[in-house]
């Protein structure tokens, strides 16, 4: 299940932005995942309370957005909708194709919320 360690890498990367901002703590985290990245989501819905227990993650929204398939045909240069990576051309048949979206797997956005009370200005010595 490699969702989990796709899982953890975004708890890496949340972590280290999070340390960088000097945020309170994570409000939330939004994920972009292409149809074609090959992550199951329900997979990964089902590691991500494990992977992100007692990390910055851990109580923050966890929001996705999924992306289509979009490829280009080779042949006959029309674009097309893709829902698997070896779907041929609807038009001309084709599977020689350029596969232009779809295949997204990032850290998006994230929100955090600052601490209210004023933070003690960094000493220089
Ligand atoms: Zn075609």
């Amino acid at each position: 299940m490699h969702e989990m360690s796709i899982a953890l890498g975004v708890v890496d990367i949340a972590e280290k932005a999070f340390r960088e901002s000097g945020a309170s703590r994570i409000e939330s985290i939004t994920l972009q995942i292409g149809a074609l990245a090959g992550v199951q989501l329900e997979s990964l819905y089902f590691v991500w309370p494990s992977a992100v227990a007692g990390t910055a993650l851990e109580g923050a929204d966890r929001i996705i957005e999924s992306t289509d398939g979009q490829a280009v045909c080779l042949e006959c240069e029309q674009p097309f909708a893709l829902k698997h990576h070896f779907d041929a051309c609807p038009h001309c048949n084709s599977y020689f194709k350029n596969i232009i979206a779809g295949k997204e797997l990032n850290v998006k956005s994230m929100a955090f919320i600052m601490d209210e009370s004023p933070q003690p200005a960094p000493s220089n010595n």
